[in-house]
């Protein structure tokens, strides 16, 4: 079996000799620009050049070091039966419920009220809050949204979930399909989307869904940049539509140094670390589904590229 190495890292030893200890039976390879083809069986791949697809013409699968798979199916040329396979949890779905709940409770409580009181020594006890009066929202009950919904559920926030498909989830009122979008943002305050980067979920963190949320909603943003409509959030933090947005994701990344976004004390940006690829838990993952895929077993997590996700 071989498995070519992909993924632009100064350093690919960091992955390659922890995949040929979880994988003794590989022969390992790194992608070379210039090289010749390796005729790899698997490929483990981040943001791949499309040669990759041109020389390797013997691949059995594709594994993508993240769960978002936007990145791969733009690559040009891409063989169209070719099985993609994207990250399925690894350690991503625990980091992304402690950041919303972080980022939940800086609004929840008023965390910044009391920053802003240290900073002049004072004393002074705010009222507690009403758990009714800041629902959650989340966008994508995949991986990651249904850990995010199970963590806040357990604390006792009021729950709504959306997704292209019916769920049942304990504690959690959820909604499928575009036709209940707009009930599901109506009982929402605090908007959190974990939804892939597809056609039909591009922009559509827009005006339109600003205003359908309740008054002094909060958005936190952990999906794709391109899930968010730029202007449109300003605009809507501008009317006060939107109280507070905290983002993770941008269009432009790193987010250039002249961005509007830096100067608003109402948002708070993070730069895409809500949910770090972890080595460790990535390459167990990757490594038990080749051998079981070059074995003939089944596997988990195959894109349909059709959706897109
Ligand atoms: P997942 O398991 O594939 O879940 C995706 C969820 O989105 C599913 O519940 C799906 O609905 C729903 N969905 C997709 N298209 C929809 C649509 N048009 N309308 C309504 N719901 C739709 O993915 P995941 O592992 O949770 O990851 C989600 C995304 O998080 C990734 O694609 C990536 O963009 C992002 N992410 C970001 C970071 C970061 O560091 N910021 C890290 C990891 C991942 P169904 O359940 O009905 O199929």
């Amino acid at each position: 079996m071989k498995v070519l190495f992909v993924a632009g890292d100064p350093k690919p030893e960091r992955w390659t000799v922890p995949i040929k200890e979880l994988l003794p039976e590989a022969e390992v390879y790194v992608w070379d620009a210039n090289g010749p083809a390796v005729d790899a069986d698997y490929a483990i791949v981040w943001q791949p050049p499309a040669e990759l697809f041109e020389r390797e013409t013997r691949l059995k699968a594709v594994f993508n070091l993240g769960a978002g798979i936007d990145g791969l199916l733009a690559v040009p040329n891409l063989p169209p039966h070719l099985p993609m396979v994207r990250l399925e949890d690894a350690g991503m779905s625990v980091q992304m419920a402690e950041y919303m709940l972080h980022q939940l409770v800086e609004a929840s409580r008023g965390m910044e009220t009391y920053r802003e009181q240290q900073r002049e020594n004072i004393w002074k006890i705010h009222r507690p809050i009403k758990r009714s009066e800041w629902p959650v929202g989340i966008m994508g009950l995949g991986h990651i949204g249904k850990r995010v919904a199970r963590t806040l559920a357990d604390l006792d926030y009021r729950v709504n979930g959306w997704a292209r498909s019916d769920h049942t989830l304990d504690r959690v009122t959820t909604y499928a399909g575009a036709n209940r979008l707009t009930d599901f943002l109506g009982s929402t305050r605090v908007l959190v989307n974990t939804l892939p980067l597809t056609e039909e979920t591009r922009d559509i963190l827009n005006r339109q869904l600003f205003s359908q949320l309740m008054p002094g909603a909060v958005v936190i943003n952990v999906g794709r940049g391109e899930h968010l409509v730029e202007d449109d959030l300003l605009e809507a933090i501008d009317s006060g539509q939107v109280a507070r947005a905290s983002l993770d994701v941008f269009r432009q990344e790193p987010l250039p140094a002249d961005h509007p976004f830096w100067q608003r004390p109402e948002i708070t940006i993070t730069p895409h670390i809500s949910a770090r690829t972890l080595r460790d838990a990535t390459l167990e993952q990757i490594t038990r589904k080749i051998r079981a895929h070059y074995n003939g077993q089944p596997i988990t997590g195959i894109v349909d590229t059709g959706r897109g996700y």
